[in-house]
């Protein structure tokens, strides 16, 4: 089958799994799974992660923390702890018990009653500046009062992390320390990956790093995990003035090769690549050569502009690169569809194949 496969470099994933936990020495490092770990698939990456030492596991909903639970149970791993971000409906504590997974409690509704039953423990969020989620600040003196024993941390969420001269990092710093205050005996957690990277005062006792592990953070010591190789279906040669795809957004301006590969918006390569993105061919002796993206990007394929290949690069060649290191990764293709890595890489469909291993062995 001559279908589109995403590429999981296990050593790098794992490799900046070490290195956040370097940048955040003094705490718990835990690892963001969810949307089925940011796209990857949780079936590679939970096990690898729990296997590097991860010991603690974040996802959105319930349904991602049973099966994270049963992934580490499968693979031997019987003690991380696994949190879910949306909280819980009544209907669903029995789940958490059964499993053993903690909610992220943030409505005052969820606290009385979750704290009324004989539940476990559970982190509180406070909204700190986000507005998106999480108690308001106000509250924090009467939920001090609840047994500390059942708080397993309290957090809160940076809004602008990613911009470290935004003045909104330090507010929400010094409202959560406020809060933190009055709950001297329970452990805190607030950066997630750009948080880590703003300094020790963001951290607390766990961090959360998500995107980071997947290479979508530039940083000198972070690597790039993910490429997407997709199979060369046709080269075809265009005459001057005619055009490549839906719209014909692209007209030849003199003639070229154009080749059509098997990877298109119905995998997750966004339309917004149409006429900007670029893919790669590695030749045998190691030389790249960038493909721009010329035409629309279809649902199911791409086209490539492919005029500077010559003939032995061309034959040799089956497949090609999208998101290659040399072309600057997630980072800089998300750039150039407008987007942030989170979103490409959460857009690739399960569907499609993965291939898990080394990189370039
Ligand atoms: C998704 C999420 C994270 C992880 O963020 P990254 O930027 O991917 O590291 C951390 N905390 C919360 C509350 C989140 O929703």
């Amino acid at each position: 089958m001559r279908l589109p496969r995403v590429h999981i470099d296990t050593e790098s994933l794992i490799a900046n799994y070490r290195t956040m936990q370097g940048l955040a020495p003094a705490s718990v490092c835990g690892a963001v799974v969810k949307a089925n770990a940011y796209g990857l698939g949780v079936t590679p990456v939970v096990p690898l992660l729990a296997g590097a030492g991860c010991s603690l596991f974040y996802v959105a909903s319930l349904d991602e923390g049973v099966a994270v639970r049963r992934l580490l149970q499968d693979h031997g791993f019987l003690t991380p702890e696994i949190v879910v971000f949306h909280g819980y409906l009544a209907e669903e504590i029995p789940v958490y018990k059964q499993h053993g997974i903690i909610p992220v409690l943030k409505t005052p509704q969820a606290l009385s009653s979750w704290f009324s039953g004989d539940y476990g423990p559970a982190v509180v969020e406070w909204d700190t500046g986000m507005h998106r989620c999480g108690l308001p600040p106000a509250l924090a003196e009467e939920v001090s009062r609840l047994d500390p024993k059942r708080l397993h941390h309290i957090m809160t969420h940076l809004a602008a992390a990613d911009d470290p001269d935004h003045p909104l990092n330090a507010e929400q710093k010094e409202c959560f320390e406020g809060i933190a205050r009055l709950f001297p005996h329970a452990p805190t957690s607030m950066g997630a990956s750009h948080g880590v990277l703003l300094g020790p005062e963001y951290h607390g006792t766990y961090v959360r790093i998500g995107i980071a592990l997947y290479g979508g953070v530039a940083h000198p010591d972070l690597r790039p995990v993910v490429q997407v190789r997709a199979p060369i279906l046709e080269v075809r040669s265009i005459a001057a003035g005619e055009s490549v795809g839906y719209g014909a957004s692209y007209v030849a301006p003199c003639p070229r090769q154009i080749m059509t590969v098997g990877f298109g918006y119905a995998d997750g390569y966004l339309r917004s690549f149409s006429n900007v993105g670029q893919a790669l061919i590695q030749a045998k002796d190691g030389t790249c050569f960038d493909l721009p993206v010329v035409g629309r990007v279809s649902m199911d394929v791409t086209t490539l502009d492919v005029s500077d290949l010559s003939a032995s690069v061309m034959s040799e060649a089956h497949e090609v690169v999208f998101y290659h290191p040399h072309q600057g990764g997630i980072i800089d293709a998300a750039h150039r569809a407008g987007t942030i890595p989170y979103e490409l890489l959460t857009g690739l469909k399960p569907t499609l194949a993965r291939w898990v291993g080394v990189e370039g062995r």
